[in-house]
């Protein structure tokens, strides 16, 4: 009888650490040492992102690309976690929340841009903490390298959820919806398909497959890194700040920023607006 007390004793601890490993597997890595990805898809439900009057919604086609990346992610074997996986408002705190429950994690929001100029155009990657640098221009020279659109380059920024999320962060504007050339790209499946891929392939820290020639605007020769950060050592150059075009407000940056908002009064053309049915999935 002595035995069966020991048994179940035994099986009580046995139960108790598994039950511990399998709570500490939540906030740590997987087993093959790749960072958990928190992929938060901007907007969402009544905040339709973007500018006032924009035709097409930031906030479903940042879904559809988050979506088509959690996908692409968890086919490499990443564990993934997405702060909304359909057309419901998540707040910026939520949004925190949900990436500062995970250690061993990295933080990757997709936004697309906005401006009251319909010329303005092209990707731009958000970064705050400097421990995201090396995320932020993986992830950047990808895009870029697959993007038929201007590069806008890197930038650091105290976006709320860039400032005050504990783990490695980035924050990619896929392009400008407000922008009918670019608007007629995002808008169809293959390029945020080709968008989802690039980033990624940033993610796990892969090259570009294509390597884009340097635009002078955002990449003047003269300057030349002190001293790479992270493994990749070709940062650099990418970080060349760009004068602010956005003038939509959707992020809330940690400064006031000053919007000189160009009101145009040219008439847009009115592009297809197939608007995009945002899969309804459950589990938020
Ligand atoms: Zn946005």
């Amino acid at each position: 009888m002595r035995s069966a007390v020991f048994l179940a004793v035994l099986l009580f601890f046995a139960n108790d650490l598994f039950a511990r490993s399998a709570k500490s597997s939540k906030s740590s890595s997987s087993s093959s040492g790749r960072p958990l990805v928190v992929i938060d898809a901007g907007h969402g439900g009544f905040d339709r992102g973007g500018i006032p009057g924009q035709r097409v919604a930031e906030k479903n086609m940042a879904l559809d690309v988050a979506q088509r990346l959690a996908k692409k992610l968890h086919g490499a074997g990443y564990r993934v976690v997405m702060t909304r996986d359909s057309d419901v408002f998540v707040s910026l705190p939520g949004r925190v929340a949900i990436a500062n429950s995970y250690r061993h994690a990295i933080f990757v929001c997709i936004h697309f841009n906005s401006s009251t100029r319909a010329g303005a155009n092209g990707i731009e990657t958000y970064y705050y903490r400097k421990d995201s640098m090396t995320l932020a221009a993986d992830i950047h020279r990808n895009v870029i390298g697959g993007a038929p659109t201007e590069n806008r380059g890197i930038r650091r920024r105290g976006y709320y959820v860039l400032r005050k999320t504990t783990i490695p962060g980035v924050l990619v504007e896929c392009g400008f919806l407000t922008n009918p050339g670019e608007a007629r790209l995002v808008l169809t499946s293959s390029y945020r398909e080709k968008l989802a891929e690039e980033i990624s392939r940033g993610v796990q820290g892969k090259a570009a497959l294509v390597a884009r020639p340097p635009a002078s605007l955002h990449y003047p020769a003269a300057v030349t890194p002190r001293q790479p950060f992270g493994s990749s050592g070709i940062l650099g150059t990418d970080f060349v700040r760009a004068e602010p075009e956005r003038s939509s407000r959707h992020h809330k940056s940690s400064r006031k920023k000053k919007s000189k908002k160009t009101k145009s009064s040219h008439s847009k053309k009115s592009h297809s607006s197939k608007k995009k049915s945002t899969k309804k999935k459950s589990g938020d």
